[in-house]
Formats: C-alpha cells, structure tokens, sequence
C-alpha cells in the first residue's frame, strides 16, 4: 500500500518520521509524497505548535481531499497528550502514542477506515526505549540529523514535552561511530548530533555528551559536525575547547535563554542563572571570536513585567549572540506554569515577540557584517538555474550565496564574503580545485 507522512515541529520529529517510514518500507508499503493519492495516512505532531489541535484538523482534511478513503493515523506528543481530542477529528482512523509510534505497521492489521477511531496510547510511565533515527534536511541530502537522545528529565515549569516524550534516554555509546560512519558513507557532509535534551546524554555506562564530543572528535570524521540545542548549564568547557580546536566540529552553538530576567528564570524552574548564561556566551566568544551562537527565548511568561521583558531586552542586546529564536509563551494543560498569577495579555505577548524579533535581525545583521572579508567553507546545497547561484552555510553558520558551475552539490568548498543585506551573504569563491570533478555520489542503503 501507499504511504504518506506529514511532520510537525522539530528536527527530533523529522528523523522519527524517517524511522517510521523505513519501518513502513520494511513492511512492504511504498511511500508517497504527502498530497499525492495514498492508501495510509500517517501525522506525526508536537505539543509545542500552538494550535496544535486546529492544524492537525486541516492536515487531516487535506490528506482526505486527494484521498478520501485513506486510512490516517496520528502519532506523536500531541497524540500522546490529547488521544482523545484527536481521536474526535473527522476522518482519524487511530491515534498512537509514544510506546506505540515505532509499532505502528504491526499494531493496525488492516490499513481501512474504521467506524470508530481506535486510540493506542499508553502510560508513558519510567521505562521507554531509546529508538535511534535520522533524518536528511533538504533534499539535497548534504545534512543529516542524527539522534542520540530522547524525553528529558527536567521540569521547566512551562514544558510539556517530558510528559509527551518521557525520561530521558540515550543511544548506546559505543554504535556511535557506526552511526555516524554510515552516515558519512551515505554521503552527507555534515551530521547534526540532535535530541531533546542532548547535554544530558548519558550511557548505561556512564558516558556523558563531553565523552561523546571527545570520542567523535578522535574519529578524524570527513563529515562536519554541528552540536543541535543544547541547555546552558550541560554546556562544558570541556566541549567548547574541543570545539575550539576542532577540524571536524563547526563553530556554532545554540544555547536556550528563554528569560534574561532573574525572577522569570526562577519561575520558569530552569537550572541556570542569567550570570553564569552571561559567563558561558563570553567563553565561548573568547575561544572562538567568530563562533555563532543562536538562542531561544520565551515572551509573555504568566508574571513577565515590562520591567522583567527590559531586562531580557537588555541582557540579549549586550551579549554577543548571532540571532535568537523568539517564541510567545502559550497557556498548556498539566503545567505548572498554567496556574501562575498575572498572565500577559496577547497583545503583550506580540508586541515583546516583535520587539525581540526586530532584535534578532540585527544581531544576524552585525553577526553577518563581522565575518565580511573573511573566508569560509560552505557546503553548496542547491542553485538556482536562472542566476546560476548556489546556496548554503558555512561552517558558523552564516547563509551564503555565490556564483559558480554546476556540479557542485555536496562538496565542501572555500567562498570569501564579501556583502549582505541581513539575510544572506554574497560570496565569492576563492578554491574551486576539488570543483572539477562532477559529484553526487551514489548514495548507499543505511542500516541504522
Ligand atoms: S529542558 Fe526544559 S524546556 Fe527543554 S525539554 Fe526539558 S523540560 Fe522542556
């Protein structure tokens, strides 16, 4: 039968949906493009999209539109938290939930549409499996996103992905190098090690993420190597001086702020003071002076002053951070934070998110204009036929844009930057020596 996937949310999701849809394969089905007629529906969700109830309805209808008698499933920390709210959608066949997301082919004997929704969502309760996937980025395929860790243990007091996704757990130390070797002979350039709470990695037998930056750093990989989101207070000096000195990992951090201001952070229950967050941006930008670091923050946090969003306002204009990732506080069932006094109205809440956006762009823009005359590595990832220019990151993660021939794809080279309007760089090239070969190399099945 055909198959169809849609993913909400995060990169963690993507490379599960990847997982799921090799497990489909396995079981004799064939995937298709989402909007294309299929037999099987499947919608992997997130907790974190605001109206996650509203946009899971209109994927459903339009999945249905092209094909009215699909069968559709819904998994991920929506269908964990809300198995009944979703279950109640028009047209949902069965709801899966955390246990059950990678048992999907084996759970549903018959893929028809079912009088009533059948619901296979049980008690996250202590003990979930660590379930490896990746996923590519673009179509490309030049980065892949590996996962090494799943659910988180902490309890930020607006947060509910612990109760959809459970406590954390992690891929097994030693198949790393297997992994990422294989990801390699697949042919990506970069591999961005991803999870949910990836600083607190921890093995049966006791590695943590600095052993895993160490190990993978004597692995003398051909791929680059980013470090997804990880939280303040697990970022070690010890993965910052590797970094530093690294070949293989690339200078760029993303760091969660969520609050500049003492008393929010306190409320928000996260484990990390603004000094020592103030400290760690210093470190890093005195180790690597051209390293970018991303950061997320929340507005509209239920107490969050004028005065409190001024401090954040003026913590984050001082540091010197490269963009932020700015996110309005949204009410959720079963948080604590959903009980706190003096909630912000909406119009608060956009005018801080615009406020803190406008921020971010100039940050990028002074960000962009410090790497001016310098030269970087890119990975060309796609070109445009008409102007002949391709595009891609540097290793510090800045978007670059550049003329050069065709056949380029997925060989690391050397641009110059030269100028940028804020939002991309133009670049031009200054070693084309490994250009001349055509690339796109076979890509090889994957046993991950
Ligand atoms: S660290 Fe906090 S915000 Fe991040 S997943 Fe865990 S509880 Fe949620």
């Amino acid at each position: 039968m055909n198959v169809a996937f849609y993913t909400l949310g995060c990169k963690l999701n993507y490379a599960e949906t990847s997982q799921l849809q090799a497990l489909f394969e396995q079981a004799g089905h064939t995937p298709v493009k989402f909007g294309e007629p299929t037999d099987i529906v499947i919608v992997n969700t997130c907790t974190v999209t605001e109206n996650a109830d509203r946009e899971c309805r209109q994927i459903v209808r339009r999945a249905l539109r092209t094909s009215p008698n699909a069968f559709v499933g819904v998994t991920g920390c929506y269908a964990q938290l809300q198995p009944e709210e979703i279950a109640s959608i028009e047209g949902v066949d069965a709801v899966f939930g955390a246990k059950e997301k990678f048992q999907i082919p084996a759970l549903v004997p018959r893929f028809e549409k079912f009088e009533t929704p059948f619901v296979f969502v049980s008690d996250i309760g202590e003990e979930l499996e660590f379930v490896e996937s990746h996923s590519a980025d673009n179509d490309s395929r030049t980065r892949a996103y590996l996962k090494l860790q799943d659910g988180c243990n902490y309890k930020c007091s607006f947060c509910t992905i612990p109760l959809a996704r459970g406590k954390s757990r992690s891929m097994e130390f030693a198949v790393i190098p297997e992994k990422i070797r294989n990801l390699e002979k697949a042919g990506y350039q970069e591999i961005i090690l991803s999870g949910i709470n990836l600083g607190d990695y921890q093995a049966v037998d006791g590695e943590e993420f600095t052993d895993v930056v160490r190990m993978i750093e004597e692995m003398k990989t051909n791929a680059r190597l980013r470090i997804g989101s990880i939280e303040p207070n697990l970022l070690t000096q010890e993965i910052i001086d590797t970094v530093a000195q690294s070949q293989a990992f690339v200078p760029h951090f993303h760091i969660p702020l969520q609050s500049g201001s003492p008393d929010i952070l306190k409320m928000m229950r996260r484990r990390y003071k603004v000094e020592y967050y103030h400290d760690l941006i210093h470190r890093i930008k005195t180790a690597m002076p051209h390293c970018c670091i991303g950061v997320d923050v929340i507005v509209g946090f239920p107490g969050e002053s004028d005065e409190h969003f001024e401090e954040t306002y003026q913590f984050l204009q001082e540091l010197p951070v490269s963009y932020l990732h700015v996110f309005s506080y949204s009410e959720r069932e079963n948080t604590p934070a959903i009980e706190f006094a003096n909630p912000v109205p909406p119009h608060k809440r956009a005018e801080r998110s615009k406020r803190l956006r406008i921020l971010s762009a100039k940050k990028k823009m002074e960000f962009y204009a410090s790497q001016l005359d310098t030269i970087h590595s890119v990975i060309p990832e796609s070109r445009d036929d008409l102007t002949g220019k391709w595009r891609g990151w540097t290793e510090n993660y800045v978007r670059v844009e550049f003329s050069a021939p065709q056949g380029l794809l997925q060989r690391p080279m050397k641009v110059r930057l030269l100028s940028t309007d804020g939002e991309i760089v133009h670049a031009e090239c200054v070693d084309t020596t490994d250009t001349q070969e055509t690339v796109l190399p076979e890509y090889i099945a994957i046993l991950m």
